[in-house]
């Protein structure tokens, strides 16, 4: 499967290898064309796999090709965000990827002077990326106007739910035309988000890739026990006695995979560490050798992690949990698959047992607990969390966790919607 037998013009082709795609993703794969077609699709894909392009490169192929011949340039695709930082990054994506295309972009979003969004709209944009408040709000004053849209997107659809943007959906539908394309991409396909897309969509495709989180139950987990100042001697002790030749760590902080990676050089293992402040050609030669054989340990950020095109792995150690459950689920997806084996390893002290708990939850069981003698908890030390953030130079601008603890609590029933708590200010791509 590639991007071109999809059907997308040349210019957006070449966008794409600018980017980097090899091949498009699962949820693209299905998405793309339906849209391309000039369908209604309702799309729901796991956080992390590619739907920004899976709308975003159909709807900029539609708008080129179709070619509006008005003078001035009315805006002809919506794209509505729940967060300014989603709007600002779908948009970044939407430049990056109608370069080579005469097409026009801006976003909007709340909480900075409108003025400058003001004059960016009057020059004549075709793609308007927006959270609901800013966009109604100058729309109420007259700067801009949907009457022209031929395309809607709702993003992040069940984060929008969980915001409580429904009475502002409700609002922009109104302003825009009734014919017209409607695409809707969630990260969860609850209840909730049937009956809006519903309400929305049209005789809708409705495509969807299976959720990783069916490896969860394939791969072997495994949890020690251990004090924090005894994590580097234990897996270090771990590698080395169980001979393992590819070891994925993962580390909460930048710092901490430097650090970590140093003690295992030092220890006689081969390691190479991976984060945001490498270069991307330390990265590419980190990951060649990790994938050849020459580095044993890989110890990465979950931000590095991310889109790195890493093969399915013996061993996945999370040297610290992740203070979002569902990194830990994209973690350990790393490793196994249905009949390979797979272990996933988390070394977990007493600060992160709130972590623990929680992604015991998110995965609907209980992870088996191990202490290795030498290597036992500290009786004494605090369960208080470690502050997401904390050690964090430059934060995944997630936010605080009141994401985690001031949402009303989910039904273990739809772990689903737990886990799309969410990235919704997610800078780190
Ligand atoms: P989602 O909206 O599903 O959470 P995003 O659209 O934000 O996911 O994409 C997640 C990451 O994957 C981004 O860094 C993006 O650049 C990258 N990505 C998207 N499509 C591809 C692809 N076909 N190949 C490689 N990386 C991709
Ligand atoms: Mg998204």
């Amino acid at each position: 499967m590639s991007f071109k037998s999809l059907g997308l013009s040349e210019p957006i082709l070449k966008a794409i290898q600018k980017k980097g795609y090899e091949t498009p993703s699962p949820i693209q794969a299905k998405a793309i064309p339906p849209v391309l077609e000039g369908k209604d699709v309702l799309a729901s894909a796991q956080t992390g796999t590619g739907k920004t392009a899976g709308f975003t490169l159909p709807l900029l192929h539609n708008l080129s090709t179709s070619g509006s011949e008005q003078r001035h340039r009315p805006i002809r695709a919506l794209v509505l965000t729940p967060t300014r930082e989603l709007a600002a990054q779908v948009h970044a994506n939407v430049k990056e990827y109608s370069e080579f295309l005469n097409i026009r972009s801006t976003v909007i979003f709340g909480g900075v002077n409108q003025k400058p969004q003001v004059n960016k709209l009057s020059q004549g944009i075709d793609v308007l990326v927006a959270t609901p408040g800013r966009l109604l709000d100058l729309e109420s004053q007259g700067l801009l106007s949907l009457k022209h849209v031929e395309i809607f997107v709702l993003d992040e659809a069940d984060r929008m739910l969980d915001m409580g943007f429904l009475r502002d959906i409700e609002r922009v539908m109104k302003l825009i035309p009734k014919k017209r394309q409607n695409l809707m991409f969630s990260a969860t396909f609850s209840k909730d988000i049937k009956k809006l897309a519903y309400s929305i969509l049209n005789n809708p495709v409705q495509v969807e890739a299976t959720p990783e989180n069916t490896a969860v139950e394939v791969i072997e987990q495994k949890v020690y026990r251990v004090a924090k100042g005894k994590k580097t001697g234990l897996i270090i002790k771990l590698i080395s006695e169980g001979d393992w030749k590819q070891v994925l760590v993962f580390t909460r902080t930048k710092h901490g995979a430097n650090n970590l990676c140093k003690k295992m050089i030092s220890a006689g293992i081969t390691a190479a560490a991976i984060h945001g402040n490498k270069s991307q050609g330390a990265r590419t030669k980190a990951l060649a050798g990790f994938k050849n054989g020459s580095i044993r340990v890989l110890v990465a950020t979950d931000i590095a992690a991310r889109g790195l095109d890493i093969p399915l792995l013996p061993h996945v150690i999370n040297f610290e949990l992740p203070n979002i459950s569902e990194d830990y689920v994209h973690r350990i997806g790393r490793t196994g698959r249905a009949g390979a084996s797979g272990q996933a390893i988390s070394l977990v002290s007493a600060d992160e047992t709130t972590f623990l708990r929680d992604i015991q939850k998110l995965i609907g069981m209980k992870i088996e607990v191990e202490i290795v003698e030498g290597f036992e908890p500290d009786p004494n030390a605090s369960t208080e969390p470690i502050k997401p953030g904390q050690n964090r130079n430059q934060g995944r601008g997630r936010g605080s966790n009141s994401r985690n603890s001031g949402k009303p609590k989910s039904s273990s029933s739809d772990r689903n919607k737990s886990k799309s708590r969410s990235r919704s200010n997610d800078s780190r791509r």
